[in-house]
């Protein structure tokens, strides 16, 4: 997580008139983050406290349409690995060959954990953009042991209402979802 300091100093260039693109090279803190400061500078500080799914009364993640468009890039394309003291990092392999991708990924990733710190590591012909919470499991409850893409992957009812409110999404790219097989993407009521 980014320091105040660090975030004011951003800020202060953004507010000179300085372009997010321009403070975030000379930074290198993301435009997503930038971006997210300008609408609010002070972290939640919520790191200890749950996410939306592991509240006493759970409820569905504050920005469903960014959350669902996570989720289709999490079933196609990322991975949930186990780091230590019960923390998780997810990462989405971002083709560099789909332009605005990378940028769509992190604040998508930010929407859900909005205090987290977001990485971009090259990789060839693409970007994995990765971000550690505790609480990946819970809002991807399709993380599990094994590959993804050799198992049944059934949506939660939570996550179908969030899905059918907003199909894939906020990025007018082509949805990567679509690329998954029927079989691989199951129905709840045939079993997990
Ligand atoms: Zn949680």
């Amino acid at each position: 997580m980014y320091d105040m300091d660090t975030r004011k100093r951003a800020l202060a260039l953004v507010t000179q008139g300085r372009s997010l693109n321009s403070v975030s090279k000379e930074t290198g803190i993301s435009r997503a983050a930038i971006r997210s400061w300008l609408v609010r500078i002070e972290p939640l500080m919520n790191t200890g406290l749950p996410c939306p799914r592991c509240r006493d009364a759970p409820g569905p993640p504050e920005e469903p349409a960014a959350y669902a468009y996570l989720l289709g890039l999490y079933l196609s394309d990322g991975c949930i690995s186990p780091n230590r003291k019960g923390v998780y990092i997810l990462r989405i392999a971002c083709a560099d060959a789909w332009p605005g991708l990378i940028d769509a990924c992190e604040a998508a990733i930010l929407s859900a954990r909005p205090d987290n710190s977001v990485c971009r590591v090259q990789a060839q012909g693409h970007v994995s953009v990765g971000c550690s919470s505790k609480h990946w499991p819970c809002l991807f409850p399709q993380h599990g042991p094994g590959k993804k893409h050799e198992r049944t992957i059934a949506l939660e009812p939570w996550q179908q209402e969030i899905v059918g409110a907003h199909p894939w999404g906020v990025h007018p790219g082509p949805h990567p979802l679509r690329r998954l097989s029927h079989h691989q993407l199951d129905h709840p009521s045939r079993g997990r």
